[in-house]
């Protein structure tokens, strides 16, 4: 295969896919290269959690604007996205609601639909609650989840029909270059010839940006998720819950089961290989995130462990991705370290990385603030009020 193109993405994960979506509707030849195949990343694993909750106003801005894509997927994008609304609450320490406040006015001026319950409204959602007068909460009625691995196929469905190529199986294992230019990539089935290369690589990020002579701080982490099924009698709350007081995040999940991870930053220490960790959950994990979540919702102390599985983020020092063109000018684009969060955000990766190949500015959320430099800048991206590793 000797093949050209516009542009190549890299990764056929969410990033990934709906950038050649975006990239091939504005009528570029875009080739999607992925090593295994569509959502066989971090993406097929994700908990695909879709909330507003922010503390800065561009990622705010950026949840928001995808949030209409997930809701309107078949209008936007074409097929299906499983989006299910739940609503979405977020607990947070009681000595966290000013900042808890601030964040939930800052996301209503964007627009967003959220607000901070009262005790009794918090009851009324979350019937079976424990000690809802400790903890302060908001709730964003419009919130839900998705189905990480059609979403992912359903951009790619859709770049196919704007004239991408999808290569599967497919590994990237050089980046060309002519001088400071990117010239295309050599695969393991040939060689392409594009103008413009696009890293949405995810765990693999800083490996691929390697091969381009780019050093990305971005470390692979192996984090897992566990299941349990409740007792016939009663079950949590069907709604998506961010825990910070108890550490978890969990939601309703297939079969009346609850799905829940950890929101510890201490994930960040875990590192891995992602070409080869153990994708078993550990029996430790499980007892842990058992007894959270009783504590929590005390009718659990009767649940059932239904397994989990591990799978692994890409983590950068702030928690937050890169997406920047690497270095200036060359035609190396980058959107990785998403450090866990990032699905929720795709579509509106998917429409910065367009804009930046194409040249355009996004207006709402420009992604300057995820400037590659802003680490040896001194400037990392800081919320206004940040509870753990929520963004
Ligand atoms: C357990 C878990 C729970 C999560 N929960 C949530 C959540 O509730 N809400 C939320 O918003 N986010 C969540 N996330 C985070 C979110 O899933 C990720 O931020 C997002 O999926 C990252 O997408 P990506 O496209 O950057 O990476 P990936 O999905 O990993 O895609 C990268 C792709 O690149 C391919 N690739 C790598 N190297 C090469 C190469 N050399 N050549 C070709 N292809 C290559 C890989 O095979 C892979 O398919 C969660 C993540 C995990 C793991």
């Amino acid at each position: 295969m000797n093949a050209t193109a516009d542009v190549v993405v890299i990764g056929g994960g969410i990033m990934g896919a709906s950038a050649a979506f975006r990239l091939a509707e504005r009528g570029l030849k875009v080739t999607l290269v992925e090593k295994t195949f569509l959502a066989g990343g971090s993406t097929g694993k994700s908990s695909a959690i879709i909330r507003q909750h922010y503390s800065n106003e561009i990622t705010a801005r950026m949840a928001l604007h995808s949030l209409r894509v997930f809701q309107n997927f078949a209008e936007i994008v074409g097929g299906e996205c499983g989006f299910t609304r739940t609503g979405f609450v977020v607990l947070a320490s009681a000595d966290q609601r000013e900042g808890l406040e601030a964040n939930v006015e800052l996301q209503r001026g964007i627009g967003i639909d959220t607000r901070v319950l009262s005790t009794e409204e918090l009851r009324e959602i979350a019937p079976g609650i424990a000690d809802p007068e400790s903890v302060v909460a908001a709730y964003e009625p419009e919130s839900g989840y998705a189905d990480p691995s059609a979403t992912v196929n359903s951009f790619g469905e859709a770049a196919r029909r704007h004239g991408a190529t999808i290569l599967l199986d497919t590994e990237v294992t050089g980046v060309q270059m002519r001088g400071d230019r990117v010239t295309g990539v050599a695969t393991s089935r040939g060689e392409i010839a594009a103008g413009a290369v696009v890293n949405a690589a995810g765990p693999w990020g800083a490996r691929v940006a390697r091969l381009a002579g780019v050093e990305l701080p971005i470390q692979p982490c192996r984090v897992q998720v566990a299941f349990f099924a409740p007792p016939p009698e009663d079950r949590p709350a069907p709604v998506v819950f961010a825990d910070f007081p108890n550490v978890t995040y969990f939601r309703p999940e297939t079969g009346g089961l609850t799905l829940v991870g950890s929101v510890d930053p201490a994930e960040a220490n875990h590192h891995t290989d992602p070409d080869g960790y153990n994708e078993r959950v550990d029996f430790d994990f499980i007892a842990d995130m058992g007894t959270r979540l009783a504590r929590r919702f005390p009718c659990m102390e009767r649940g059932q462990s239904r397994g989990g599985y591990a799978a692994v983020y890409d983590i950068t020092p702030d928690w937050h991705p890169v997406i920047d063109e690497t270095p200036p000018g060359s035609g190396f684009f980058v959107a990785a370290g998403h450090s866990g969060h990032g699905f929720k955000l795709g579509p509106a990766v998917g429409l910065m990385l367009a804009d930046f190949v194409t040249g355009q500015k996004t207006e709402h959320f420009d992604p300057s603030l995820f400037r590659f430099s802003r680490y040896a800048e001194g400037h990392p991206v800081r919320g206004r009020y940040e509870y753990s590793i929520a963004g």
